[in-house]
């Protein structure tokens, strides 16, 4: 393996530079260790803007980050792009795409994944949206089907093109049936007058009674309100059956033709193979303790989307979100910096901040602790939040200056299409169109 090796510290091998990875790296900044972080891409993904990515108002560079560039004024740390693969605990290593690697300390940081709950069929049609390169193929995919409909005269056979289907009404689901209605209203007219407004169909789906679940009920009533005002079919209660690529159906017999489902009704863990089957809970996460090792270890943590940190106060773990990430992160490199100092762990304690969710323009929905509002201003806190988080300074002011100009212009994004859709044999002409996706 071709890296450098500081034999003089201890190890700290993190897997993953998201949300957790990050804060654990700069955590030991300056620190008498040697810090190795591994990911499978050379960038940190803001997954929050995904949603803008997917729906073309933000370009893919202005959410990542570059890892190496991060880190680049820190000389403890190093950066290498593979996957990891297992982790063999009783020799203290893991296996990766570029060879066996030692370490005295491993932060397993490797978040979560799409969860289609074992439905290969639905796994192989509906798009998830947790990664750059998905989000990139779902634009395609949105785009590609505008194009597609245009070419067909008839409403009937253009229908199951213009229809958007989100599955689970999360933050994730809600903020794109949010930016699909956006599409519908305010810029279909614009690039395709050969499409009616009205034959563009956004649909949000979730089995559970309310929309953002884990949010209050008046986040949940105001979201659900402004998704309805921006013509989007709310669908409550309603749970999905099968998809074929060209129709979902739901238990209950009612079903809608379309070639666009997107999925995003659950998550689970990420874990490498070698971590013990009987520590892996709820969600495909890791059992920890309280001070985020893994239960049994000394040496081997997890943190974020990953965890699952079962307390009496916390009896499902915490929320997926990257608040709990960023603090674990910083939590455990605190942690293994006292450890070496032969010092006493303290249990960690998350410190919830509150929870935004945006719906679309001067509309989003805040729950800050006992204060909860919803419309304009929840909207503006939204977008500070986010600014204030984005990494990098250009990034910060890209994004900035593309949510300026769409407020202005009603028309932002440039929403070309780049690289045609993965999946897609897509159809060179109308003759081909019925077959084809
Ligand atoms: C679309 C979307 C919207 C979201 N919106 C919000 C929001 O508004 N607010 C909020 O708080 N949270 C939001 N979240 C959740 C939040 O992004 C996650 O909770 C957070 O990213 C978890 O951080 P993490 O460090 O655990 O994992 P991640 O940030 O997911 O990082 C995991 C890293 O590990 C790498 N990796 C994975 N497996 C391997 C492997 N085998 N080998 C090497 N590297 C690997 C990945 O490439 C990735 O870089 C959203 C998530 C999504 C998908």
């Amino acid at each position: 393996m071709n890296v450098k090796d500081n034999a003089k510290f201890p190890k700290v091998v993190i897997i993953g530079g998201g949300f957790g990875g990050l804060q654990v790296a700069a955590k030991l900044k300056d620190k008498p260790v040697d810090v190795l972080m591994l990911d499978k891409h050379n960038y940190h993904t803001f997954q929050p803007l995904l949603y803008q990515v997917a729906t073309g108002s933000l370009e893919a560079e202005s959410i990542g980050f570059s890892l190496r560039k991060n880190f680049s004024s820190q000389k403890n740390f190093r950066f290498q792009i593979a996957e990891v693969s297992k982790v063999n605990p009783e020799n203290n290593t893991i296996e990766t795409t570029i060879g066996e690697v030692a370490y005295d300390y491993l932060v397993i940081a490797t978040g979560s994944t799409t969860n289609f709950f074992g439905n290969k069929e639905i796994e192989k049609f509906a798009l998830p949206m947790k990664s750059v390169p998905e989000a990139l193929n779902l634009r395609y995919r949105i785009l590609q089907s505008l194009e597609q409909a245009t070419l067909l005269p008839n409403k009937d056979d253009r229908e199951p093109y213009l229809s958007f289907v989100l599955v689970g009404a999360g933050p994730t689901g809600v903020e794109l049936a949010g930016a699909l209605a956006e599409i519908r209203n305010n810029i279909l007219h614009k690039d395709y007058p050969e499409l009616k407004k009205e034959d563009m169909k956004v649909y949000l789906v979730d089995f559970l009674p309310k929309v953002l679940g884990p949010m209050s009920d008046e986040a949940s009533k105001g979201a659900t309100r402004f998704l309805k005002d921006m013509g989007v079919e709310v669908m409550l209660g309603v749970k999905v059956d099968s998809y074929d690529g060209e129709e979902i159906k739901f238990e209950g017999g009612k079903s809608i033709r379309t070639k666009n489902v997107i999925w995003s009704a659950g998550v689970m863990g990420v874990i490498p193979d070698g971590v013990n089957k009987d520590l892996i809970v709820r969600g495909n996460k890791i059992k920890v303790d309280a001070n985020c090792r893994i239960e049994g270890s000394e040496n081997i943590f997890a943190i974020g989307d990953v965890a699952a940190m079962i307390t009496d106060d916390t009896p499902k773990g915490h929320p997926g979100v990257a608040q709990v990430a960023i603090q674990q992160g910083k939590y455990v490199g605190e942690t293994i910096l006292q450890t070496l100092n032969g010092e006493a762990n303290t249990p960690f304690k998350y410190n919830d901040k509150g929870s935004l969710a945006t719906i679309g323009r001067n509309k989003a929905v805040a729950d800050l602790g006992k204060i909860k509002f919803q419309g304009f201003f929840a909207w503006l806190i939204w977008m500070f939040v986010h600014l204030i988080s984005l990494l990098g300074f250009r990034n910060k002011i890209i994004v900035f200056v593309n949510w300026i100009a769409s407020y202005i212009s009603f028309n932002g994004g440039s929403r070309l299409i780049i690289k045609r859709f993965e999946k897609d044999d897509a159809p060179k002409n109308k003759n081909e169109l019925k077959d084809k996706v």
